[in-house]
């Protein structure tokens, strides 16, 4: 009965980890991918105003204006957008909305499609489902994706390059000069680039380097779901080139038809709340997990997004994500986010004395 592009999709990894969680009882969570901050009360007054006065339709496609130049000037703001002003923007179902819409306007079947391994487990899946083929570029042990790492990944085949800096599931973020020598990479082989921004605001020792003011073609995707605990939401949005952003809006059209009415509304006012506190909390809890395990433990210190990702004691994630489980503390392996199974990932958006109770946990079974 089920169509074969969705027997491309496997989902066996994290099922596995799930149906071991089922009878943990209140465990001690690092599995999470939120932010275990609240969205912020303007935000939410914005929203419930929004339904109050009947803002309660369909949008346009692409996204009201008023939003749609909003994000514009928040973009220009950051420098995030130079040497791209003319590009369009279209507002999309969270960054998931913009991901898969773009991957349907760009990938063919065949179509090679590069990103680092470990990876944020939608991209592989994606590809996958379009007939696309994943190439993965490994960058154990530091997880840093650079030029060199990428060059011997391109083909005559290659469509395009996924860069997801701070990323899911590592917390690697890349360097100003890193960024800028993959896209040379790419501009003199001709791949776009599809950066996915969802972690910029978190990053806690340099300021944030976008890669996307550095590459001729490429498309930025960004949203609201991790900068401001909006994951329910579901509302982001998508720059790049005209002809691209036209494609996926006619996908939009027949498929999610537009972003909820809502949270575009209350984007609004998101884009220009202050999330500095939420950030440096955030600080701290990478501070607390790193110095936590780093003595113990073999990892690369994270420099944003809220994750870890650890090597697990004789390479072996799976068991000792098991033995973690046993002792009620939920942690996932790393081979839902990579072909190997070396790792854990430790998600730190939990509460200061979780996250304490999980070192405890980790130190203990090591
Ligand atoms: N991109 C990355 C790297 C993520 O980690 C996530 C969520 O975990 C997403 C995209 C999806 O975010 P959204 O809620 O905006 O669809």
């Amino acid at each position: 009965m089920i169509a074969k592009r969705a027997n491309k999709i496997d989902s066996s990894g994290i099922r596995k980890v799930f149906d071991l969680a089922v009878n943990m009882n209140n465990p001690i969570n690092l599995s999470i991918g939120q932010p275990d901050f609240d969205v912020p009360e303007p935000v939410k007054e914005a929203a419930i105003n929004a339904i109050k006065n009947g803002f309660n339709s369909y949008t346009p496609t692409q996204g009201t204006e008023e939003f749609r130049d909003c994000v514009r000037a928040y973009l220009e703001n950051k420098n995030r957008i130079k040497n791209h002003l003319s590009d369009s923007i279209m507002i999309t179902s969270g960054v998931s909305g913009g991901l898969f819409l773009a991957m349907m306007s760009l990938v063919n079947p065949g179509d090679e499609v590069i990103f680092s391994d470990p990876y944020f487990v939608m991209y592989k899946h994606h590809v996958n489902m379009l007939g696309g083929v994943p190439v993965y570029v490994d960058t154990y042990p530091d997880f840093k994706l650079t030029a060199e790492r990428i060059e011997p990944c391109i083909s005559a085949k290659t469509k395009l390059l996924i860069v997801n800096s701070p990323s899911n599931p590592t917390g690697a973020v890349y360097s100003n000069e890193d960024v800028i020598e993959i896209a040379d990479l790419c501009n003199e082989k001709n791949i776009f680039v599809l950066t996915d921004e969802i972690y910029s605001s978190f990053c806690y020792d340099d300021p944030f380097e976008s890669i996307f003011p550095y590459v001729e073609n490429g498309m930025l995707l960004e949203g609201f779901s991790k900068s401001h605990g909006m994951t329910g939401w579901r509302v982001g949005y998508a720059v790049g080139p005209e002809e691209l952003i036209q494609t996926m809006n006619k996908i939009q059209q027949y498929t999610f038809v537009c972003a909820p009415s809502i949270a575009q509304k209350a984007g609004i006012t998101a884009l220009e709340h202050n999330m500095d506190e939420e950030i440096n909390a955030y600080r701290r809890k990478r501070d607390l997990i790193y110095n936590g395990l780093k003595d113990k433990f073999e990892l690369e210190k994270p420099g944003g997004a809220f994750y870890a990702f650890v090597r697990a004691p004789d390479d072996n994630g799976a068991s000792f994500v098991e033995k973690a489980i046993a002792k009620n503390l939920l942690i996932i392996p790393g081979s839902v986010f990579s072909e190997r199974d070396s790792h854990f990932r430790i998600s730190y958006a939990a509460d200061d004395q979780v996250i304490k109770r999980g070192i405890d946990v980790l130190l203990s079974i090591m």
